[in-house]
């Protein structure tokens, strides 16, 4: 069994799940950014990160490729902690999970859109154990947070045995269920960068059951207007018709200059479609995902829009 010297003393334990008694996956708490690095680098087999578990359980329960490693990050203070920065912007810690996240007062006041992203992630008991990292890495497509943290220009501490270093979040994804991460990598944290004046941000999904679906068109919207009410900074990133999140820029740039009247809304729209690929499955045709994601997308700006100007 592996084993490395740390400071705090209490983490390894083995899970077996075998009828046999096998060991076939060990389990480790660390309490340092430094233990998990160490705990990264010295990995033999296969290891995974573990946060919130509610991706990874169902998987180990249906007997996918269980690692030889768990590395538990959540008793790193540096992973659970919300602070602002006296510069204006907020650190959230990886793993801090969705009920944490969305009962922060002033972080629902600066970002509700990715605050409300959270707060849609499965039920009541999915969102005190899902964290925001956890749900980046898992890489899905329809991951609800990543198209509002990629809008709000959020970039991701990122520390392995090698040192740390700093991407933006829309790096991190590179296909479906793949991160760019290296195996003895993983998330600290993430940074929000500081609101200008009249900014907000929304988000909104369509799943096809109201409640414990998965998203099959969603749409990010953060803007910034001027104090006649122009849109002078925009940022539009659509969810589940790609394989990665789409940074829709040319969309982005419609609404620039603009009070978001109807036509500048109908060329959004347009604009919205043209950026869409989406697969057709039982839960949506593409044909139906590109129109919906119009939709959400042009009621997202106007929430945002809204919000702005208030
Ligand atoms: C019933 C149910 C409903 C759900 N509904 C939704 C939904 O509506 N919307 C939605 O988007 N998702 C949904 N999910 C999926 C899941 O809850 C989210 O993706 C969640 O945010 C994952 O976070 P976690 O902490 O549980 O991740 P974990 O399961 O702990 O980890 C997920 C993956 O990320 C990696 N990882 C975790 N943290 C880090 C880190 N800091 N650095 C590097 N790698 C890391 C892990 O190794 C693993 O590969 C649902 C899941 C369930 C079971």
């Amino acid at each position: 069994m592996l084993r490395i010297p740390l400071k705090s003393g209490k983490w390894f334990f083995a899970i077996t799940f075998s009828a046999a008694g096998t060991v076939i996956m060990e389990y480790c708490a660390p309490v340092t950014l430094a233990e998990v690095c160490a705990a990264l680098g010295a990995a033999s087999g296969t290891v995974k990160v573990f946060a919130g578990g509610t991706d990874l359980l169902p998987r180990f329960v249906a007997g996918v490729n269980p690692p030889a490693l768990l590395i538990d990050i959540k008793h790193v203070p540096e992973t659970r902690e919300i602070r602002r920065l006296a510069e204006g912007g907020f650190v959230i810690g990886s793993a801090c999970s969705g009920g944490q996240i969305s009962a922060h007062t002033e972080l629902v006041r600066s970002w509700p859109g990715l605050t409300e992203a959270m707060d849609l992630i499965g039920s009541v008991q999915i969102q005190s154990r899902a964290t925001l990292g956890g749900n980046l890495c898992n890489a899905s497509p329809a991951a609800d947070s990543v198209p509002a943290l990629i809008a709000s220009r959020a970039r991701c501490r990122i520390a392995g045995s090698d040192g740390e270093r700093e991407l933006p979040v829309e790096d991190i994804i590179v296909s479906p269920g793949r991160t760019c991460l290296r195996q003895d990598e993983f998330i600290v944290s993430f940074f929000l960068p500081a609101r200008n004046p009249r900014s907000a941000d929304a988000y909104l999904r369509m799943t096809p059951r109201t409640e414990m679906d998965i998203a099959i068109a969603s749409a990010a919207v953060n803007l910034t207007v001027d104090e006649q009410g122009v849109v002078n900074e925009c940022h539009v990133v659509l969810g589940a018709v790609g394989p990665v999140p789409v940074y829709a820029l040319p969309a982005a740039r419609i609404l620039l200059g603009s009070r978001l009247d109807e036509e500048v809304r109908q060329r959004f729209r347009r604009q919205i479609s043209a950026l869409c690929r989406p697969i057709s499955d039982k839960r949506g045709s593409a044909e139906y995902r590109t129109d919906v994601t119009a939709v959400l997308a042009d009621r997202a700006a106007m929430t945002a829009y809204n919000r702005a100007l208030l």
